[in-house]
């Protein structure tokens, strides 16, 4: 009987070509096809690669009909490879349906590891990483938004959302109005040229709406337990405290005190002066 091929899930860059990896390249050159979401940015994408493989369109519109049409290659052999427009198919992009079509068929399913926008996100955040939750996009429409956010309010995991910059001030308006004040950061065109981290409040980022260019994560922190709070307040004013009488300026002690505790500077002063 004939061994039935692979299904590689390949993730593609979000900004940045040189984060393709040896085994990215490689597992193309295995494939006899490429599954993509969107065949011309595939097409692109292979070009300055200087591959040349046939591609075939499967989105989130035809993904259940060219998922029969991929295990039938699959079964035959053939080991095939599915790509999203950007990072890891399947997060918060196609993918999911061939996976779970390959999985029902005793198809063996392999994730290459590449580029992600949320875990760059998180890991530069600032905010705690040892738990958290990705949620992914919100809804388009306020009312909805607010009643998803409601349901994530009480987790005290630091919660990861995708945004569009054209939605990005009313999101953050909803996110202040549900969770109240709390650390955000704003993680915008990762792995690009003009990267940036935006560490703020939920507070100052709702009440000052502004232009966000390019693409965008936002890494909320999760509910803060007040107890805790009213104690670290205190040991941070101590600490404060002690770095001015060792002769540090109040700005070097507070920058100090930001790296330790994990707290922006705008929150700290609100606690000290
Ligand atoms: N599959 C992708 C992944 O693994 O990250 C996510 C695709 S989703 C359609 C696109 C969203 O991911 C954008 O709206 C933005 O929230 C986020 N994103 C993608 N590339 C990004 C980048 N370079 N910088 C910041 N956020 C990015």
């Amino acid at each position: 009987m004939q061994n039935k091929g692979i299904l590689y899930l390949i993730p593609t860059p979000i900004g940045n070509l040189k984060e393709v990896s040896p085994r990215i390249l490689s597992t193309i050159d295995e494939v006899s096809y490429i599954f993509c979401e969107d065949t011309r940015n595939t097409q692109k994408l292979l070009n300055l690669l200087g591959k040349t493989k046939k591609t075939i369109s499967c989105h989130e519109h035809n993904e259940k009909a060219m998922s029969s049409k991929a295990i039938e290659l699959l079964e035959n052999g053939e080991n095939i490879a599915y790509m999203s427009d950007a990072g890891y198919p399947a997060i918060s992009d196609p993918g999911s349906i061939l996976v779970k079509e390959c999985i029902n068929n005793n198809i063996k399913v392999t994730p290459i590891s590449g580029p992600n926008a949320f875990i760059n996100a998180l890991v530069g955040s600032n905010l705690d990483t040892s738990h958290f939750i990705f949620y992914g996009f919100l809804n388009s429409k306020s009312s909805e938004r607010k009643k998803e956010l409601e349901s994530l309010k009480e987790f005290p995991f630091t919660i990861i959302f995708y945004e569009a910059p054209h939605r990005i001030n009313e999101t953050l308006k909803d996110i202040y109005e549900v969770f109240d004040n709390r650390n955000i950061t704003i993680a915008r065109e990762l792995t690009k040229l003009n990267e940036e981290f935006i560490y703020s409040t939920l507070e100052e980022l709702a009440s000052n709406p502004r232009e966000y260019k390019g693409e965008l994560v936002l890494v909320v922190e999760g509910k803060i337990n007040k107890k805790e709070t009213k104690l670290e307040e205190e040991t941070i004013k101590t600490k404060y405290n002690e770095l001015l009488k060792y002769n540090f300026s109040s700005k070097d002690a507070i920058n100090i005190l930001s790296i330790i505790y994990k707290v922006n500077k705008n929150s700290l002063k609100k606690i000290l002066y």
